[in-house]
């Protein structure tokens, strides 16, 4: 008889601080700065403003890196997807 003894792998992910410097939103802190216009810039056809958070190979950054809120990841990978769409960004 023979027995293996399976260990269980612990997943461990945890990393906090080191990464990312900014820790508020660049587009909540866009509103904050400017109050006249409620609306960030975060549109399909604002390409420079969207390549800041897509990779090199088009992926989109996450969040936990780059520091970008709930609320406002989804507008990007939302616009970001629109701008694929019509071919503004690779993907
Ligand atoms: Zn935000």
């Amino acid at each position: 008889m023979k027995r293996r003894s399976s260990k269980k792998a612990k997943k461990r992910k945890r990393g906090e601080g080191t990464f990312t410097s900014k820790k508020v939103c660049q587009f909540c802190e866009q509103v904050h700065k400017s109050r006249e216009s409620k609306q960030p810039f975060i549109d399909y056809k604002n390409i420079d403003v969207l390549k800041r958070f897509v990779t090199e190979k088009g992926r989109i950054i996450p969040r936990r890196i780059s520091g970008v809120c709930a609320k406002h990841q989804r507008e990007l990978t939302q616009a970001i997807k629109r701008a694929r769409n019509i071919a503004l960004l690779p993907g």
